[in-house]
């Protein structure tokens, strides 16, 4: 399988003669996790058998019970596919850190494997782990495809000095993936002491979580949903992609965001599959890779080497300057948090793009600029733009709390892998988004209509 998705993050020996360990993080997925493949690959190896642990916070940054009710359905699957491979799979509940490291302490679990994420949260859990115990530990990067410490040894300056260094590395790794092997070793008996094991199905229960924004129906969590969704858009939608993914009034893109969000799906399955499935129109398939890829991986690489990736400080010089060059502009309109999140601005655009990731928990990734520019216009400092924007993204999107989201962000209001633009009020040399603007490139009277009028379950898309 050679050793390039994975790296070492604690070397140490150690005479423990347990289990080996994937702590299932960012990648809650059986099929086409390499995470899972070289944990096994490294079992088999040293004649152990595996076990996986998910682990369940009490609480999740800005996460409401809509995301995790989409992650724990996704988590009731992937717990049955393990099952069907006879490799046990375990929830446990609360800190991960003192919850692994007893588990790791009481069971002489022999090694640690886990999925890499740039997320500071689960770094911060991840290097406090490490620290408490004496095993070797192990990181594999199973959501980027060419792993993002490989991508890049360091902060890209935007899409085009990274896309070559990918597109270099994707015939190496682009690859079809393995599958993986049922497990012939007997489950171990394993000594749990004071900790809670929770049911799938169950333990959504035990989430303690903003219950105001409700779980959505629509769009079905999974990894069977999403091989599904993957094949639907690969016949139907795909070969019009690139004309007709920009329209906010058609439905002509993918959906898959939740699923890679929460590693139900993996995207290198999903590019392997559009790349030999794709019809003749090489510009949608094209347009499509990109995003899946390249944009993708951007936003990984941002989060990866900027600390600051949530917040000003990490906006490049050129952009903080022209933000703090205009901080006093006068704003025509300023609008709290909660004007915004109530949808009660003046512009009926900026509203029904509100609304439809309030009802939904997707807005279309169009409107998301547009949506995020206006942030910064019409509140007081680019500072309180970014931390609403962020805070209300993660608190409705399905595919929030994610690198994504804050590079997203991150571009729309401080210019991360863009460049200046012509000078104006507040914005500065951001670049600037209007409502004229988008009345060019769309009809914007029937976006507002439908997203402005609570449209029922099944007229959403
Ligand atoms: P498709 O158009 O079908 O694209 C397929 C895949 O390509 C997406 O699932 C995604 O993985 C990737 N992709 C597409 N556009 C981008 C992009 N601009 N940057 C990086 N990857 C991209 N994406 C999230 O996953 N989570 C977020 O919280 C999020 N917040 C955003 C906030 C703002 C202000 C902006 C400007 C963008 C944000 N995005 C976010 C990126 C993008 O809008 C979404 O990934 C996309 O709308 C998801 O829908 P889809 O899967 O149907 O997209």
């Amino acid at each position: 399988m050679g050793g390039e998705r994975g790296r070492t993050l604690k070397a140490q020996t150690t005479n423990n003669q347990g289990p080996v360990l994937y702590w299932m993080q960012r990648s809650q997925r059986i099929h086409d996790n390499w995470s899972l493949l070289y944990t096994q690959e490294y079992a088999l190896k040293h004649n152990k058998p595996l076990i996986i642990v998910f682990n369940l916070f009490h609480s999740f940054l800005d996460a409401t019970i809509r995301q995790f009710d989409f992650m724990l359905k996704g988590i009731s699957e992937t717990a049955e596919h393990a099952k069907d491979l006879n490799i046990p799979f375990y929830i446990l509940h609360g800190d991960p850190v003192s919850n692994l490291s007893s588990l790791i302490n009481q069971n002489q679990i022999s090694a640690l494997f886990t999925d890499f994420c740039p997320i500071r949260i689960i770094n911060e859990a991840k290097q406090d782990l490490i620290s408490k115990i004496e095993i070797p530990v192990f990181e594999v990067d199973s959501q980027n495809i060419v792993p993002a410490w490989i991508a890049s040894p360091k902060l890209e300056f935007g899409a085009y000095t990274l896309r070559p260094k990918i597109k270099k590395l994707l015939p190496q790794f682009l690859t079809d993936i393995p599958a993986p092997k049922a497990q012939t070793a007997p489950s171990p008996k394993l000594d749990f002491g004071t900790l809670t094991l929770l049911d799938p199905k169950t333990a959504i229960n035990h989430v303690k979580a903003d219950m105001s924004v409700l779980p959505v129906t629509w769009l079905k969590p999974g990894y069977s949903a999403a091989q599904q969704l993957l094949a639907e858009f690969i016949q139907t939608k795909l070969p019009v992609y690139s004309t007709d993914r920009n329209d906010p009034n058609l439905d002509g893109i993918s959906h898959i965001s939740p699923y890679l969000h929460f590693g139900q799906f993996s995207a290198q399955r999903v590019a392997y599959e559009i790349k030999s499935n794709s019809g003749p129109n090489t510009d949608s398939t094209d347009a499509y890779l990109e995003e899946l890829i390249v944009r993708r991986e951007l936003a990984d690489n941002y989060c990866y080497y900027n600390p600051n990736y949530d917040n000003f400080n990490g906006f490049h010089a050129w952009a903080q300057k022209t933000l703090n060059e205009h901080r006093f502009d006068k704003r025509e309109f300023t609008y709290s948090q909660e004007d915004l999140e109530q949808a009660k601005t003046h512009d009926p655009l900026w509203n029904a793009a509100q609304m439809q990731m309030v009802e939904t928990g997707k807005m279309h990734g169009f409107m998301r600029m547009y949506w995020a520019k206006k942030i910064l216009e019409w509140t007081p400092t680019p500072e309180d733009a970014q931390s609403i924007a962020i805070n209300l993204n993660d608190k409705y999107e399905l595919d929030g709390l994610d690198p994504n989201g804050y590079t997203g962000i991150a571009w729309s209001i401080g210019g991360v892998h863009d460049r200046a633009w012509g000078e104006r009020p507040v914005f500065g040399k951001i670049r600037f988004m209007n409502y004229a603007g988008c009345k060019r490139k769309f009809d914007i009277k029937a976006y507002e209509s439908k997203w402005n009028q609570n449209p029922t379950d099944e007229t959403l898309f």
